[in-house]
């Protein structure tokens, strides 16, 4: 799963090294043929693109522009397919090779650009290829054959672009399922390590602050106890939809496991945090949840960091707000603490259980 959310290419590299090689070998085979057979220029192109099949090898591995890669090698490569298709000495067995480009260029350049490709280039080679027994006076014998290999390359150019659609739709959805908390539908941890870089980047960019703050729900234990571990699940959905209400869409809250969140804040200097999270705190205190007809008061305990002044990178904030957090508990719970300052408007009880 997290390999889906790191390396989202993974399937288009895989592709890719595979036809390299396939290219490499079958090009060094093809460029030595022709030269004995005499086709000079044809076996030396070909000689020259498993030279370049190689190098890319190297290449794919590393790059961040994979897509253009693809296409610096798929345009010689179906191009040159083409070229031999037209010239009188190849073998007319390579249109069969026609049928390869659909699905490559499905897999490697995605939905839009795959049928492009798809398109032009079958349709290249097919007028190649017709083109070439018309010279010989042999279009007519073969009518029949052509227009087999034509409908199964566009049966094969269909099928994968269906299968490319649900390959994405299915790579969307896990990669959704990977990023998300199933129980509050808050994005996880592991989303709030992308979402962070992307989030510093800015900052730095712009020169605004960025803060994080880590809550941890105060006694949960005790709300297990009482309610039951679907009661306490309960609890954690009201907390999630409690900060979903209050915070800007350009806020990430994330659940960071158990009952622990982090909220990360653009634009947001260590006092505004604090000052956020501390109303947050008193607009839970202030807004029961309902567990079993009982309204249960939930409080949290946080902890407040902002990037530069108190650490340069994610861990290192999570690590300052944790510490702080702990001293918010330490100073009696229900309270935010940032940088030795504590922040409490009113101070409710931890956790109460009311009659209604
Ligand atoms: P403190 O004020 O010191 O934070 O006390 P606490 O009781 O909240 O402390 P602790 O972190 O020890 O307890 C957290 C509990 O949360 C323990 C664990 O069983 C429970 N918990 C963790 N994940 C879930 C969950 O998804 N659902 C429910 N219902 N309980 C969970
Ligand atoms: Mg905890
Ligand atoms: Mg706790």
């Amino acid at each position: 799963m997290a390999d889906i959310l790191n390396n989202p290419d993974q399937h288009q590299r895989k592709v890719m090294r595979a036809l390299l090689w396939l290219t490499v070998f079958a090009t060094l085979w093809l460029g030595l043929i022709n030269l004995y057979r005499g086709l000079i220029w044809l076996g030396v192109m070909e000689l020259f693109y498993a030279g370049f099949a190689a190098a890319l090898l190297f290449i794919i591995n590393r790059t961040r522009h994979l897509r253009l890669w693809c296409i610096v090698y798929l345009l010689p490569f179906f191009s040159l397919t083409v070229y031999g298709l037209l010239l009188p000495g190849t073998s007319p067995t390579v249109f069969a090779f026609i049928q390869v480009i659909p699905i490559v260029s499905y897999q490697l350049l995605g939905l839009r650009l795959g049928l492009s490709f798809s398109l032009i280039f079958v349709s290249l080679g097919t007028l190649a290829y017709s083109y070439r027994f018309l010279l010989e006076g042999q279009l007519a014998d073969n009518l029949v054959s052509l227009f087999v290999i034509l409908v199964s390359c566009f049966a094969i150019m269909l099928f994968s672009h269906i299968y490319e659609r649900s390959r994405l739709a299915n790579e969307k959805h896990l990669r959704q399922l990977a990023a998300t908390d199933t129980l509050t539908g808050l994005p996880n941890r592991m989303s709030l390590v992308g979402d962070f870089e992307r989030e510093r980047s800015r900052a730095q960019r712009l020169q605004t602050p960025l803060s994080m703050v880590v809550m941890d729900v105060d006694h949960f234990k005790f709300i297990n106890d009482r309610f039951g571990h679907a009661g306490g699940d309960l609890a954690l959905c009201h907390l999630a939809s409690t900060l979903r209400q209050r915070l800007r869409d350009s806020d990430l809250i994330c659940r960071l496991g158990g009952e622990e969140f982090a909220l990360l804040l653009p634009d947001t200097t260590l006092d505004q945090a604090a000052r956020l999270a501390d109303k947050l705190r008193e607009r839970l205190s202030e807004h029961p949840v309902n567990l079993g007809g009982e309204a249960c008061v939930l409080a949290f305990s946080a902890g407040v960091a902002t990037l530069g002044e108190d650490a340069p990178d994610l861990d290192g904030l999570l690590l300052v707000a944790d510490r702080r957090m702990y001293e918010a508990k330490a100073g009696g719970r229900n309270q935010v603490v940032a940088a030795g300052q504590h922040y409490r408007l009113s101070a409710e009880p931890p956790v109460e259980g009311q009659s209604t």
